[in-house]
């Protein structure tokens, strides 16, 4: 259930979305008040969602998700992949920097939720890349076709605040999950050990076989939800 429930994606089932809506019409007054556009899946972010009293939630939903916080969600993702990174929520994510915690009160913000609809790591960086493009001028009326392609799609005013700000959020991630960094966590073989793993596995006698920690990486988000349970 929980595992279904936490693909995202062109895989994802439909109630999944059904679930999202409820979450996050019972929001906590616990944690931040994430404004509706920002709220996308409340495990992935730092957002708490009403799971006891006066809950508006069907009972079997706010049990699961009970159960889901007694026992401690967590991302187990040593080296997340960039495809992983993109599809994050960038408000509010879990992959937020402590020590840079923000609030999202700028008329940029409030552009990028409303206008760009921007909702993931991903879109944020997407956005972000205008900055590097060589035709684009840092100012409000740049004539480059990319901000007027923002403008037009938009209605944005000015997609290069907007795309500073995009930029600003992924700057507020951890290195690990800034889907423009590749973050490595775990050690791979070297060239030595893999060719010693491989004599042992064709000669049969060849040693003990070296643990490869990158196998613990996975590539998609519900793959690399686990949860503990002490009973
Ligand atoms: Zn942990
Ligand atoms: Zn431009
Ligand atoms: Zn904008």
């Amino acid at each position: 259930w929980l595992k279904s429930y936490l693909t995202l994606g062109p895989d994802r089932p439909r109630w999944a979305y059904v679930v999202d809506a409820l979450i996050a019409r019972n929001i906590s007054k616990s944690g931040p008040n994430a404004p509706d556009e920002t709220r996308v899946n409340v495990l992935l972010q730092t957002w708490n969602a009403n799971l006891y009293q006066q809950t508006s939630l069907p009972p079997e939903i706010s049990h699961m998700f009970r159960v889901g916080k007694k026992y401690g969600i967590h991302l187990s993702t040593p080296e997340p992949s960039a495809a992983l990174k993109d599809t994050m929520p960038i408000w509010y994510p879990i992959g937020q920097d402590p020590k840079k915690r923000r609030v999202y009160t700028s008329n940029e913000c409030h552009c990028l939720q409303t206008r760009h609809a921007i909702r993931t790591a991903g879109e944020a960086r997407a956005l972000s890349d205008l900055l590097g493009r060589a035709r684009h001028k840092a100012r409000r009326n740049c004539a480059c076709t990319e901000c007027k392609r923002i403008r037009q799609a938009t209605g944005c005013e000015n997609p290069h605040k907007c795309a500073q700000e995009a930029e600003y959020l992924l700057d507020n991630l951890i290195e690990k999950w800034d889907p423009r960094k590749t973050y490595s966590a775990v050690r791979h073989l070297t060239k030595h050990e893999r060719r010693k793993n491989e004599r042992a596995h064709t000669e049969g006698k060849g040693g003990p076989v070296i643990f490869d920690p990158s196998y613990a990486a996975r590539p998609s988000i519900s793959d690399n939800f686990r949860i503990f349970t002490n009973e």
